[in-house]
């Protein structure tokens, strides 16, 4: 069994946040950084709207800066997979990872959110032969080809957008007839000539020999059913939070969301949390660094005593 003091459950903004703190505390921070170090980020190809980048800056070079920065002050990096943990019987804290078992006196959980699946026949069999969830990843293999991108909200829009550079058409389809997205990314979708939209459309399965084919729509209205051929189709209709491994052992909502106070505190006394795996609605790196930085905070205010004297 390996002793920590903190342990930081995923490596995202809100992760890399919360250890720069905790790093700064003199609080020597272990970060297990989970599937991909970065999260959602980390495959994000541009990202505008985190303040101080006048011109963007992109999503693996913002994570390379925000790990580096909170290693400077002695956060520490495991590159495994939390599996297990055991809150209930703490402090101490037990979390498992494929090879390790930890120790530690207080954890801030910021293990992210995944893209949601339509569940439809043909998407699982296709997943990298032309299905995909992101466009930064894999828009590269569609040079010249015709794309769908499924959704309507800020994401849809986004990648659609991005895909364009890639891509000879992308074509959104959305199961309303207005999108979700906010209007700058409506904007842009709407005055790219490569971006067209079916509306009150709905994709009932993923087809093909060895890679996408086709796609069968249903239009929402009428109930007509037609067949569209497409090279790829990328998916785009939420997130759902990483937080199986979690059941059990901190409060969560029906949809598995990790309960927390404005404090960025749990359930469980000196368990943490920030970011998108209690975040269902901001989903920004400007709220996850915000709130990776409450709890960060909040650590170092219940390791030394101080949880209930409030700031000065
Ligand atoms: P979202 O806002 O939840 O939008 C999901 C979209 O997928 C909606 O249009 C929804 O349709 C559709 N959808 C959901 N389930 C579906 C299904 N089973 N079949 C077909 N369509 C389905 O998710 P998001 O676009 O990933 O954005 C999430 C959050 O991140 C938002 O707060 C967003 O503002 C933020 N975000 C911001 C930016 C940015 O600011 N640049 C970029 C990306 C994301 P309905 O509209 O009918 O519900």
């Amino acid at each position: 069994m390996k002793k920590e003091r903190v342990i930081i459950i995923g490596s995202g903004p809100a992760g890399l946040t919360a250890a720069l703190y905790v790093a700064r505390a003199q609080l020597d921070p272990l970060v297990i950084v989970g599937k991909q170090l970065g999260g959602q980020v980390a495959i994000t190809h541009e990202v505008e709207n985190y303040p101080g980048f006048v011109d963007g800056i992109g999503g693996p070079e913002l994570i390379d800066v925000m790990q580096k920065q909170a290693e400077r002050f002695g956060a520490r990096y495991d590159y495994s997979e939390v599996v297990s943990v055991d809150f209930k019987n703490g402090p101490p804290f037990i979390v498992r990872t494929h090879s390790d078992e930890y120790e530690a006196e207080s954890v801030v959980i910021t293990a992210g959110a995944s893209p949601r699946t339509l569940d439809i026949p043909g998407e699982k069999e296709f997943v990298g032969r032309g299905v995909s969830y992101c466009g930064t990843c894999d828009g590269f293999f569609f040079r010249g080809k015709d794309v769908v991108v499924v959704g309507g909200g800020d994401s849809a829009l986004e990648e659609g957008v991005f895909l364009t550079r890639f891509a000879n058409k992308v074509e959104v389809i959305h199961r309303r007839d207005t999108l979700r997205a906010g209007p700058a990314l409506q904007n842009r979708a709407f005055a790219n000539d490569k971006v067209s939209f079916e509306w009150n459309t709905v994709v009932k399965e993923i087809r093909g020999n060895g890679k996408v084919d086709e796609i069968l729509l249903e239009n929402r209205e009428t109930g007509e059913t037609r067949t569209h051929a497409t090279d790829g189709v990328f998916i785009f209709i939420g997130h759902y939070p990483n937080s199986n491994f979690l059941a059990g052992e901190v409060e969560m909502d029906e949809e598995g969301y990790v309960i927390t106070d404005e404090q960025m505190r749990t359930s469980v006394p000196g368990i943490f949390a920030a970011g998108e795996i209690q975040d269902p609605i901001y989903r920004q790196v400007a709220t996850s660094v915000g709130q990776g930085c409450a709890a960060g905070m909040q650590v170092e205010k219940y390791l030394t005593g101080r949880e209930d004297i409030g700031w000065t």
